[in-house]
């Protein structure tokens, strides 16, 4: 099972998430809620209409597309025991029931949410197991998501649409250890598209001999199945992978530069003046027969060989890929050693050489940065991130590292934010868990953790 049963909350008004206890349970050990209608108790009223609410949405959504497992919030509690729970918190914890009780927190990251988002719904006071609040908070958008009405990203002077790039099956699945099987890859791909992810980058068209992990490009570029409305770019370093590329049947490819002239060495075994040149020969046939491209500069807030990139340098590396035709420049962060103040200065920088309405951010989460900057990013302006489907792909430079930020964790940021992704966070999850159950490894997204019964998803 992808998504454990819910788990009914046994309520106690007053309570706060920190008297949660962990949503581990199987439907046998189901417990019925408290009943609503217990003897008047101080905070009841909230409750009261928070749990009307969650019942309200549950029900609507246990038609035709909504929850396979069953409507929410419409199973009819049974009586409450006289004589329990008067005193609200004060009261004895009810044994057998799940959530609230006496024996302090289990639930930490719940507390954790709470602050995070400021004005929590009092549904989450309640400890509403965290496949509940996936499924019935405002954070949550049903698919294909779109803006609660009640928020206002304007209010916040955030873009109202935020385009993910799906980075997964490309940086993520080159990144990892194993070598992952061709219709592994294709069943991938083949999820993801029916996500409503615009972008998803499939494979490179590389030598296999510097990136075997995807040798079978043409294979994977033949063997998925094309959504419409979706973009399926793919690597091409040069112009034998872009023509490669192309007669795999390729309609958008991308070019990866850097920003750091050892990092460049390294990775693409050429200076950056001579990958530009390189990328030039690239634009150029692509502008020719009509095909996109879309440019990366990597080491854009730092290098594992230099450290400290200048903002200045990335502007121009940038600068010069747009100038060739490049409709999109993706700043990778790709050691993830960037912060919010760094990102600050990146895009200040990088803004005064090409639009904004051309910039992408493509963050790792190497120290724990990722999302706070994207956050920075998007409050200046930037409306496409690069995310990679539970944060799939290492860091070669700092081992046992996460790399590429989860999208599922963005995803869930952005509706949080009430930005419109058009992605439906469940299915995201439901890809993550797929290919994590391939790869026999835990899922790096902190939504998916969250939201999985053991945290380990296999
Ligand atoms: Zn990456």
């Amino acid at each position: 099972m992808l998504f454990p049963p819910r788990v009914s909350s046994a309520v106690s008004p007053a309570r706060t998430p920190s008297d949660c206890r962990q949503p581990r349970h199987r439907p046998s050990q189901q417990r019925a809620r408290a009943p609503t209608a217990a003897a008047p108790q101080p905070g009841r009223r909230e409750g009261q209409k928070a749990r009307g609410a969650q019942g309200e949405r549950g029900g609507r959504r246990g038609g035709a597309g909504g929850d396979p497992r069953g409507p929410a919030g419409v199973r009819r509690r049974p009586p409450q025991p006289r004589g329990r729970g008067r005193g609200g918190a004060r009261g004895p914890p009810i044994a057998g029931l799940l959530a609230c009780g006496s024996g302090g927190c289990a639930h930490p990251a719940a507390a954790a949410a709470g602050r995070a988002m400021g004005t929590v719904p009092s549904a989450l006071k309640h400890c509403l197991s965290y496949q509940h609040l996936l499924k019935e908070q405002l954070w949550i958008a049903e698919p294909p998501a779109a803006a609660h009405p009640a928020q206002e990203p304007q209010a916040f002077g955030l873009p109202e649409y935020i385009k993910i790039v799906e980075v997964g099956p490309r940086d993520g699945l080159q990144n990892e250890k194993v070598i992952v099987p061709t219709d592994i890859k294709i069943e991938l791909i083949n999820q993801l598209s029916k996500t409503g992810l615009p972008a998803i980058e499939v494979t490179s068209f590389v030598s296999s001999k510097w990136v075997p992990q995807m040798a079978d490009h043409k294979e994977v570029m033949r063997g998925i199945e094309r959504h419409p409305g979706v973009q399926y770019p793919v690597l091409t370093p040069n112009l034998q992978g872009f023509h490669s590329a192309i007669a795999a049947g390729a309609t958008e490819v991308s070019v990866f530069g850097a920003a750091s002239e050892s990092f460049s060495k390294m990775n693409i075994n050429c200076s950056i003046e001579e990958s530009i040149e390189k990328f030039e020969a690239v634009t150029k046939s692509a502008r020719n027969m009509n095909i996109p491209v879309r440019g990366y500069v990597s080491c854009a807030l730092g290098c594992p060989y230099e450290g400290n990139v200048i903002p200045e340098k990335v502007a121009e590396v940038s600068k010069r890929l747009y100038s060739m035709g490049c409709y999109e420049i993706s700043l990778g962060d790709t050691i993830g050693v960037g912060t919010p103040g760094s990102m600050k200065k990146l895009l200040e920088a990088v803004m005064k050489e090409i639009p904004l309405s051309a910039l992408a951010v493509h963050c790792h989460d190497t120290y724990g940065q990722a999302l706070a900057n994207i956050l920075t990013a998007i409050q200046m302006g930037v409306a496409v991130v690069d995310s990679s489907v539970a944060g799939l792909g290492g860091c070669p430079y700092a081992k046992g590292a996460t790399g590429n930020v989860a999208t599922e964790d963005v995803i869930y940021m952005l509706n949080g934010l009430g930005i419109n992704t058009g992605v439906n966070l469940h299915a995201v999850m439901e890809a993550g868990n797929f290919i994590c159950t391939a790869l026999n490894k835990k899922t790096n997204s902190k939504v998916a953790q969250a939201s999985f019964s053991t945290g380990t998803i296999n």
